[in-house]
């Protein structure tokens, strides 16, 4: 299994079999990765997501990827950070456990994940590195059919922060080529 992270667009991504959404609790279209995801997936994300009618924070929610090359999007809704005492980090950690889960029902061994919660709802972002790669890498022991998690990180900052967030869990990354650092363990 790996842990890969790569710089700039999301839906750039032409290898994820599952794209994770950092979407809102009501899961209609919002700004940052949730307005990327629908204008590269066309309207018929929208749809769908309105006939789910919604999700909690914590869980996550699966669609059709519309005109997007992946099978599935993973809408997952993180919490709004509010200084740290209200749960936030399990909260955070449960959305990304559950995304992983959700991949491996769904049978995708590859998936495209976003920094959920560092942009409009104001999570740290050295806080949110650690429980991302904690959580995901935990999650992918669980479910091994999940082979690699592709981290996208929209500008150096974050690239910065999940490295340091990798390399805590034990291993150095190594350079991946293309502008990639992955963690590989067995
Ligand atoms: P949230 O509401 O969960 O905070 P945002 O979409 O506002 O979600 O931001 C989450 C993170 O995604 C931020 O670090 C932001 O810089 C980043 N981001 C924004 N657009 C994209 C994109 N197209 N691809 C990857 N990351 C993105």
């Amino acid at each position: 299994m790996a842990i890969t992270l790569h710089l700039g667009d999301i839906t750039a991504d032409d290898r994820a079999e599952a794209i994770v959404n950092a979407a809102n609790s009501s899961l209609l279209r919002g700004g940052g990765v949730d307005g990327a995801i629908h204008d590269a997936a066309g309207p018929a994300l929208l749809e769908e997501c309105r006939l789910i009618g919604g999700c909690p924070t914590g869980e996550v929610r699966v669609t059709g990827a519309g005109r997007l090359g992946a099978r599935c999007i993973i809408h997952a809704v993180g919490p709004v950070f509010a200084g740290g005492a209200r749960g936030e980090s399990e909260l955070l950690g449960s959305c990304y456990h559950a995304a992983i889960e959700a991949a491996a029902a769904h049978g995708c061994a590859t998936v495209a994940l976003p920094a959920i919660s560092t942009g409009a709802y104001g999570y740290p972002l050295d806080g949110a590195a650690a429980v991302a790669v904690g959580a995901v890498d935990a999650a992918m022991r669980a479910h091994d059919t999940v082979r690699e998690a592709r981290f996208w990180l929209f500008d150096e900052r974050a690239y910065g922060a999940f490295t340091v967030a990798l390399e805590a869990l034990g291993t150095t990354p190594t350079r991946a080529g293309a502008g990639g650092a992955s963690r590989r363990a067995s």
